[in-house]
């Protein structure tokens, strides 16, 4: 049973299509997993009773020959921003602990029509807001990955990092992440698995509890280059829930993976190789950088001069649409209440109590950033700094076709660690990551080698907007090249 969570979707789909194997059994073996894995707190809530009634539902339209979705009989996870009809939604905070929405979200709703299996929902810092999955209300999420000495002591990364964690632990196929600032690409690089944020656009964003509407999307996570691809085929495309949405065909990802970047132009900003980069980080990069070459790709160096402003144009604009994003948890329409003698008090009441640290920290931070008197100092400069990172962007990509950059500065770093970090120590964590974020492009992680330590450490490949389609296809290239074991972790015992 155990070698059923190291297949990889396109595996699996094989042997359910050959009637080896039944979606109960597949099922089954990923909680039989789950229960065994408990202590890496992935999940916030385990569906196993609705999984397995899906995975009996799929076997029958399999036995009898009625039509089948892409994705028939695939069990995965949610990250718990996802709005699931009926099912407890938290955003791993407590205002929502008791949230069950009347609605299903569009990606989610999408993945369920392409015959997947929900296994639960998984773990994420509070409100997406972090890098590490320490911020959740139902405590911090364990990355499977061990250190020196055995011990699960490091962090997943974040804020996707409940679902990096279940991904690499077997504990899914596949998940839905979020990416704002990095939640995607980091957790995935932290857990040696595949992420991809999408172009801003390619994702509907309807009933994804909201961190910053200008910056926030979905995408998949998964252990391979093609799942990722299949994955999010079946999740993208036009909305009419959502505005942001581009009306465009979703093409197929997968054919992109030919294994062929003969010709391509893969760019090297060297504004990413600051004096101090971590050692393992720049060797990796360094590796993966010569893979590439021997594979036939160009390398050509390029700037991307505004990319020391990402950070703090993002911490500005992330925080200003948080702050209004946030106001709707009042204790009034929905989420915990905490009466007060005013309706004033009430609301404070709730919201002290609801929202953790992080969360109050940048509401309060958004909020000054928008005030009536700071308002052109922050955030309308933010705004104009972020249209010179995007025109970055599109300048480079008139020569090149993609870059090649480190996803994270560092490899998993301990809980303890992070627990003594300042919150902006922490947030250099998304150096890398920030810029693809503001200006919009997609971007996508994969595994590439090992730290000193053991640890893996991802790379980015960023393209232009909506070419995941070139995106793809070099990380398809790079990660036979690389030939990463995305699987020597499995959780012991
Ligand atoms: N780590 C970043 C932050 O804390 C990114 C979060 C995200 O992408 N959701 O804002």
């Amino acid at each position: 049973m155990s070698e059923l969570i190291n297949l990889t979707i396109t595996e699996a789909q094989d042997l359910l299509n050959k009637k080896e194997i039944s979606a109960v059994e597949l099922t089954k073996a990923h909680i039989a997993e789950m229960e065994k894995a408990r202590f890496l707190n992935a999940y916030i809530t385990e569906t196993p009773e609705l999984a397995l009634e899906q995975a009996a539902s799929s076997d029958a339209k399999r036995a009898q020959g009625a039509p089948l979705g892409r994705l028939e009989g695939i069990p995965i996870a949610n990250k718990d921003l996802y709005c699931t009809k009926g099912i407890r939604t938290t955003a791993a905070s407590k205002i929502l602990s008791n949230f069950v929405p009347p609605y299903e979200s569009t990606v989610t709703q999408r993945l369920k029509d392409a015959g997947t299996i929900m296994l639960g929902k998984v773990n994420t810092d509070q409100f997406a807001m972090g890098g590490s999955t320490v911020t959740s209300y139902f405590g911090a999420t364990k990355n499977p990955w061990a250190d020196e000495n055995g011990d699960y002591t490091l962090v997943p990364g974040g804020s996707s990092g409940g679902s990096a964690a279940a991904v690499a632990a077997g504990l899914c196929m596949g998940a839905t992440g979020s990416d704002t600032g990095g939640s995607i690409r980091q957790p995935a690089s932290f857990c040696g698995i595949t992420g991809i944020k999408p172009t801003y656009g390619r994702c509907s964003r309807y009933g994804i509890v909201a961190f910053a509407s200008s910056l926030d999307q979905a995408g998949p996570m998964a252990r391979s280059v093609k799942d990722c691809a299949l994955l999010l085929h079946e999740m993208a495309g036009f909305d009419p829930k959502d505005a942001t949405v581009a009306d465009l065909p979703v093409p197929d990802f997968a054919a992109a993976l030919t294994g062929d970047v003969r010709g391509k132009k893969i760019g090297i900003p060297h504004e990413y190789r600051p004096s101090g980069l971590n050692a393992d980080v720049a060797k990796v990069w360094d590796k993966g950088i010569a893979l590439l070459k021997e594979a036939g790709a160009e390398i050509i160096d390029v700037s991307l001069p505004h990319t020391k402003y990402a950070l703090p144009v993002y911490y500005i604009i992330a925080c200003a649409e948080a702050s209004s994003n946030l106001s709707r948890y009042d204790g009034v329409r929905y989420t915990t209440r905490v009466d007060g003698k005013t309706l004033d008090e009430m609301y404070e009441n709730t919201r002290t109590d609801g929202f953790g640290p992080e969360v109050i920290r940048r509401i309060l931070l958004g909020t000054f950033v928008l005030s009536a008197g700071f308002y052109d100092a922050y955030y309308t400069r933010a705004q104009r700094v972020r249209r010179l990172i995007y025109e970055d962007f599109q300048n480079v990509f008139q020569t090149v076709d993609a870059l090649l950059v480190p996803a994270a500065p560092t490899p998993a770093l301990s809980a303890e660690a992070f627990q003594h970090m300042s919150p902006v120590d922490t947030y250099l964590g998304d150096v890398f990551t920030t810029p693809a974020s503001l200006a919009g492009v997609p971007a996508l992680s994969l595994p590439i080698g090992l730290s000193q330590q053991g640890l893996p450490i991802g790379l980015q490949i960023i393209g232009k907007h909506f070419d995941e389609h070139t995106v793809f296809q070099i990380a398809g290239a790079l990660e036979q090249a690389a030939a990463f074991d995305t699987k020597p972790h499995r959780v012991k015992g």
